[in-house]
């Protein structure tokens, strides 16, 4: 299906029906930058609706709140409904909040209440620090041990997880899962329906975080039932550093009031009557806690756009065409130099990034980035390259390939120590 050479590369480009949108992107000239799965690029239209926000507060003061194109008041709601096609949720599932880490803590506060057997929260052994720390200090607050409480399912290769041993540790004893939908490390992609479905079917909620699969992957958090929801914006949605982040609540625990309350969760029509007595919103709006960030809201005015022009389904397919592309040349041309691909194959198990592996990886990715290729290195041996469908072509990630192939046919990478720097 696919060949090696150069021709073949710009071949793939030119029927690439999203081609145009490598231009709405600003990217260094002679830069291929494959770290979209970390910090996503800014786009013009994020730039633009930036200034446009800037603007309302130039010319508005207190009253851009409720006036300009997007009144401040109703922003993190209006912006909900623009990122519910990305997750499959009914536009009022979904608000724009706070960050990964801070809805964590907000859905976990609500949503694990232990009881009786039910005490414990399933995680993994693979996940995000972050994640990890939030749990541990949630099941504290409850005056619980984590050692204890804190169930992590432990990987049996090291990259990846078995569905069957999370579904074999959902025990009586658990009382709420939270997993994410990629790994972070290896790019494996879980099976979401199965996985709430077995929960459920054992009386758990269940909570995901969406963090490396939002913006590159179509999920159905209605459809399949999901609890809730969590994740950030800044990675493949392009949102900008410390962008504000997103979470989903199922509708059918709009009845449940959020246990870290706040004003801005009330209930729109009441939230300025300023009654000690809180009215949540009955939407995923309830559980958000004070003013919304909206110079970090800003960029997804404009990022939204361009989902919302092209549409999940088909970032998907060009995302999986560029990694299949992207393994293809690896086992081509790279095998003889010792690397392997550490992210599942089949397009049902893997995310948006390639996962290689290599044992001088750090001085590898230095090398790249001399090579004005920007990849990202998580230790002990991974370079995750992430072919992002906007701003990616499939030139780029042939160029990726073959200047890799000649680091390693040089060994240039020897000119570099083999550590992370202090950001990786
Ligand atoms: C990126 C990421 C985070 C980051 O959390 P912040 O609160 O946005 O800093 C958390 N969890 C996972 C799985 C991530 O990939």
């Amino acid at each position: 299906m696919f060949d090696i050479t150069e021709e073949f590369a710009k071949q793939l480009d030119a029927q690439d029906p999203l081609k145009g949108y490598k231009d709405e992107f600003y990217i260094k000239a002679n830069q291929i930058y494959m770290d979209g799965n970390s910090l996503g690029l800014m786009s013009k239209r994020a730039e633009q609706s930036v200034l446009n926000v800037m603007n309302a507060w130039k010319k508005y003061g207190i009253d851009g709140w409720t006036q300009g194109d997007y009144p401040w008041f109703y922003l993190s709601e209006n912006l909900g409904e623009k990122a519910a096609p990305l997750v499959g949720a009914k536009p009022e599932e979904v608000v724009v909040t706070g960050s990964t880490t801070t809805n964590l803590h907000q859905l976990v506060a609500t949503f694990y209440q232990p009881k009786g057997k039910r005490t414990k929260i399933l995680a993994d052994e693979l996940n995000f620090p972050s994640d990890i720390y939030a749990l541990k200090s949630q099941i504290k607050l409850h005056g619980l041990d984590p050692d204890e409480h804190l169930i992590r399912v432990k990987s049996r290769d090291g990259r990846s997880l078995d569905e069957e041993d999370i579904i074999a540790a959902m025990g009586d004893d658990i009382a709420l899962v939270v997993l994410p939908t990629v790994l972070y490390r290896s790019g494996q992609l879980l099976d979401i329906e199965r996985l709430t479905k077995a929960a459920h079917e054992r009386d758990i909620l269940i909570g995901w975080d969406g963090c490396h699969s939002v913006g590159a992957i179509p999920h159905q958090f209605h459809e399949v039932g999901a609890d809730f929801a969590f994740w950030c914006h800044y990675k493949y949605v392009n949102n900008g550093p410390g962008g504000v982040a997103g979470l989903f609540v199922h509708e059918r625990h709009f009845d449940t009031e959020p246990k870290l309350a706040g004003w801005f969760g009330s209930d729109k029509q009441k939230q300025f009557d300023m009654e000690h007595d809180f009215t949540p919103a009955e939407s995923a709006g309830a559980f958000q806690i004070g003013t919304p960030h909206v110079l970090s809201v800003a960029p997804l005015i404009g990022s939204l756009e361009l989902f919302n022009e092209v549409g999940i389904e088909a970032i998907r397919q060009k995302s999986l065409n560029a990694t299949s592309y992207l393994m293809y040349l690896v086992d081509e041309l790279l095998s003889e130099y010792g690397f392997t691909i550490g992210n599942p194959r089949d397009d049902e198990h893997r995310g948006g990034h390639v996962c290689l592996e290599h044992k001088e990886a750090a001085s590898i990715c230095k090398a790249l980035k001399d090579h004005h290729i920007i990849p990202d290195f998580r230790a002990p041996n991974v370079i995750r390259l992430a072919p992002v469908a906007f701003y990616v072509s499939y030139h780029d990630v042939y160029q990726t390939v073959m200047t890799i192939k000649d680091i390693m046919e040089n060994q240039t990478y020897k000119q570099y120590k083999n550590e992370r720097d202090i950001i990786a």
